[in-house]
């Protein structure tokens, strides 16, 4: 499938209709042709990112939310970790300190957006705020509601500044999350990544995919629009996400700053 083609059918519009979606899809790529297409966008956001840091008039705010075991740290591991580690930031927000809850739920967030040249990516995001925090009722509804619209208020602020935003659901089966959960349990270099709590969220998935629903449908904009990447074979998800980030790194189109034309760089002698 063509990368525009893809691109588009990932991207939501409107009801998400996660339920809907096969979490397991593989675009007709078998595992070796998915490697070698990372391989290829790899290179080509190398370049990208390479620009962005150069140009330093934009930057790219990438948002992962998922439920657990969906693989957000692999993510991570597998398709930004081959850029320049200087000009990317990855941010994990967990439970909020009392610090934080002490303040509105967006000043914990506002405070690691991204620089203008840099890459900024949240592992679980100010969208934890209308999940768990809906989910757990750890807000009231009258609460929660109305922070769709302080999100989209935000997210359009952060646009017209400069930060350009893309939000990705990886969207993992239950029996998936069954499968590596049962691996973590088994796995002494896994299991330390076990929560009691996992299993707390995992009893609640309806929920949580209602909640993840809504949440898709009342943020999903022209200016931070998100995606849902089918996340049970890691490598096609690889290349979906890579794509995705491409696709917005090249409508950002950042481009190496003119020469200092003071500068007579052909008759420069280094000693
Ligand atoms: P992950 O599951 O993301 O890989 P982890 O298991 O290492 O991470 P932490 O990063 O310490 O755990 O915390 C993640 C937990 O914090 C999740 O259960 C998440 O729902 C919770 N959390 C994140 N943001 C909030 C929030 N605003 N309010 C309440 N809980 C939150």
């Amino acid at each position: 499938m063509g990368s525009k083609h893809l691109v588009k059918q990932l991207r939501v519009h409107g009801d998400p209709r996660i339920e809907e979606r096969d979490a397991r899809a593989k675009f007709g790529w078998k595992r070796e042709e998915a490697e070698r297409l990372l391989d290829d966008e790899m290179v080509a956001l190398v370049d990208l990112q390479k620009r962005l840091f150069a140009d330093k008039s934009a930057s790219l705010l990438i948002v992962l939310q998922a439920m657990d075991a969906a693989g957000k740290d692999s993510t991570i591991r597998a398709v930004l970790s081959g850029l320049n580690p200087a000009g990317v930031d990855v941010q994990p927000f967990g439970v909020p300190t009392d610090e934080e809850l002490g303040h509105d739920y967006l000043w914990r967030i506002h405070r690691h957006t991204p620089e203008d040249g840099y890459i900024a990516v949240f592992n679980r995001s100010h969208y934890e705020d209308v999940l768990i925090a809906r989910v757990k009722k750890l807000v009231p509804k009258s609460v929660w509601k109305k922070r769709y619209r302080h999100i989209r208020e935000f997210e359009r602020m952060l646009a017209e500044e400069g930060t350009h935003i893309v939000k990705i659901f990886l969207n993992v089966s239950k029996d998936k999350q069954k499968e590596r959960f049962e691996e973590r349990l088994h796995r002494p270099d896994k299991n330390w990544k076990f929560r009691a709590g996992d299993l707390d969220d995992r009893a609640l998935w309806g929920d949580y995919m209602q909640a993840y629903s809504e949440a898709i449908e009342e943020t999903s904009t022209k200016h931070a629009p998100w995606y849902v990447v089918p996340a049970d074979r890691k490598w096609a998800r690889n290349v979906c996400i890579a794509r995705i980030l491409r696709h917005h790194l090249e409508q950002i189109d950042p481009q190496y700053p003119e020469p200092d034309p003071d500068i007579d760089f052909d008759n420069i002698v280094v000693t």
